[in-house]
């Protein structure tokens, strides 16, 4: 992907406490990630991963703690601003089902930029050739695969130009045999210098693309490091077993 990347940013999550009701979610997370660097945060179901990606671009206010984007606290933005310059992939790409792939695109364009057509329409297009699209931009979301439609997804989400994408499972609803195509979409946007956290079981992803790798357990980020050191020298007994039912 040679790349339409904007400046990227450092992310740091501080400290981060958040509970629903008595159910204390995030117990004091912490993750940094150097400017241009990915971080793959793995961990068992229920341990806070999603919880994690929406406080940092405050799809839930956490109770305690920051985030921030080279330094500056993104609980000082509007939250319409902020979700500007951090994008998100989810599990379910979330495509409106009705409109075409270009106008899936454009409409964010058109609402959250206020871009003129013309402008809107040729964004999409270099973001949906950047994803191997560029021929899909009349089809409906019905039409793709689900890893076409996903990447679908991830153009959106670029052509806004963030400066940190988050990626929550992101293949996880995949066949199989679509995974690949899309976590190469996402090597090549790191390696393009975006800065990123992505939350994933592909432990192959994790150790070939992440800079760091952080180990989630019980709302905390337990361990984290380079994903040599994680995966082949685990420091705490819960990652190891982790390790060993998914490796
Ligand atoms: P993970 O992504 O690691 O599987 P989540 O962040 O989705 O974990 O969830 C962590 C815990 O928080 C789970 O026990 C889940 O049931 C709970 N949880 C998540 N979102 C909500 C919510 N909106 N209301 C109540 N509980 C929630
Ligand atoms: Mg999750």
């Amino acid at each position: 992907m040679s790349t339409a990347t904007t400046g990227s940013v450092s992310l740091a999550v501080r400290d981060v406490h958040l509970a629903f009701g008595a159910h204390r979610v995030l117990r004091g997370a912490d993750l940094d990630v150097a400017r241009g660097a990915t971080a793959c945060v793995i961990g068992p179901s229920g341990s806070g991963k999603s919880t994690l990606l929406r406080t940092i671009n405050r799809l839930i206010e956490p109770d305690r703690g920051d985030v921030l984007l080279d330094g500056r606290s993104v609980l000082a933005d509007d939250p319409d601003a902020l979700r500007q310059r951090i994008g998100m992939v989810f599990q379910q790409f979330n495509l409106f089902p009705h409109l075409t792939v270009l106008r899936n695109i454009t409409l964010a364009l058109r609402r959250l930029k206020k871009l003129p057509e013309e402008e809107a329409v040729r964004l999409a297009r270099e973001q949906l050739d950047l994803v191997g699209l560029a021929g899909r931009a009349d089809s409906r979301p019905a039409q793709l695969s689900g890893g076409q439609q996903q990447r679908v997804a991830i153009a959106r989400a670029l052509a806004l130009r963030p400066e940190v994408m988050l990626f929550d499972e992101a293949t996880s609803a995949l066949d199989p045999e679509l995974v690949k195509g899309v976590l190469a979409v996402m090597a090549d946007l790191a390696s393009a210098g975006m800065t990123m956290v992505v939350v994933t079981h592909e432990m192959g992803f994790a150790r070939e693309v992440a800079d760091t790798v952080a180990f989630m357990d019980r709302g905390v980020v337990l361990e984290a490091g380079e994903p040599a050191a994680v995966f082949e020298d685990p420091r705490h007994d819960r990652l190891r077993r982790f390790l060993s039912q998914v490796l």
